[in-house]
């Protein structure tokens, strides 16, 4: 098997891992009635789409067909192995964020009937750790990609998702738990424990 391909099908396992891992936590979140979903808007499902037209659209696309040729190099055998890394600790990640934030978590901006802040484990020190996961992924693509496009994709579609996003979902979190979230901000980063 040639190292394109390796790398290749490295992306795609990572992708259907992480799609697998978040069925359950899906089914179990869908049973919660939601009590405040007033951030669930048009923004938030445009962003949405753009997330996933960059991790998921773009790349897909250039695995499959090699689409855009123009823009493609060769990958070295540590740029890969770094990718796979990289991958796993995301889906490490992944698994905890959903295994902390249970039946709290959900796609779109929303605050579930007896929502509680979720402040220990992955949340101890970072606010964030889900979008820290999801940037790991869009870094892991960027490696395991040799294509300026399909590889930059993710980091730029999920970043733009994340920027737009995260202050909105702040305010949100701050209007539900008031000076609990105010403490917890203060004694946390973002997505970088220690850094942003
Ligand atoms: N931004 C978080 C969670 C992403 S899922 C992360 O990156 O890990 C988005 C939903 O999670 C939001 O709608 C919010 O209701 C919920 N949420 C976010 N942070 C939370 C926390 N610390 N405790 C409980 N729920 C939280």
């Amino acid at each position: 098997m040639s190292l394109l391909l390796f790398s290749k099908i490295a992306w795609a396992s990572g992708v259907v891992a992480w799609f697998v891992m978040r069925l359950p936590f899906q089914r179990k979140a869908r049973r919660m009635k939601v009590s405040d979903a007033r951030h669930r808007n048009a923004r938030d499902m445009t962003l949405l789409t753009i997330s996933s037209t960059g991790l998921g659209v773009i790349p897909a696309l250039y695995a499959l067909t090699g689409w855009p040729k123009a823009l493609s190099y060769t990958a070295s055998l540590p740029q890969v192995v770094a990718g796979v890394a990289v991958f796993l600790s995301a889906l490490w990640l992944f698994w905890r964020t959903h295994r902390a934030l249970g039946r709290y978590w959900s796609v779109t901006l929303e605050i579930k009937d007896s929502h509680k802040l979720i402040t220990s484990g992955v949340y101890e020190r970072v606010r964030h750790p889900m979008y820290s996961a999801f940037f790991l992924w869009a870094l892991a693509q960027a490696l395991l990609l040799p294509n300026l496009l399909a590889g930059l994709s993710g980091l730029v579609c999920f970043g733009t998702l994340f920027f737009f996003r995260v202050g909105r979902e702040e305010k949100m979190m701050r209007e539900a738990f008031g000076a609990e979230y105010d403490a917890y901000v203060a004694r946390t980063k973002r997505i970088i424990p220690g850094l942003y």
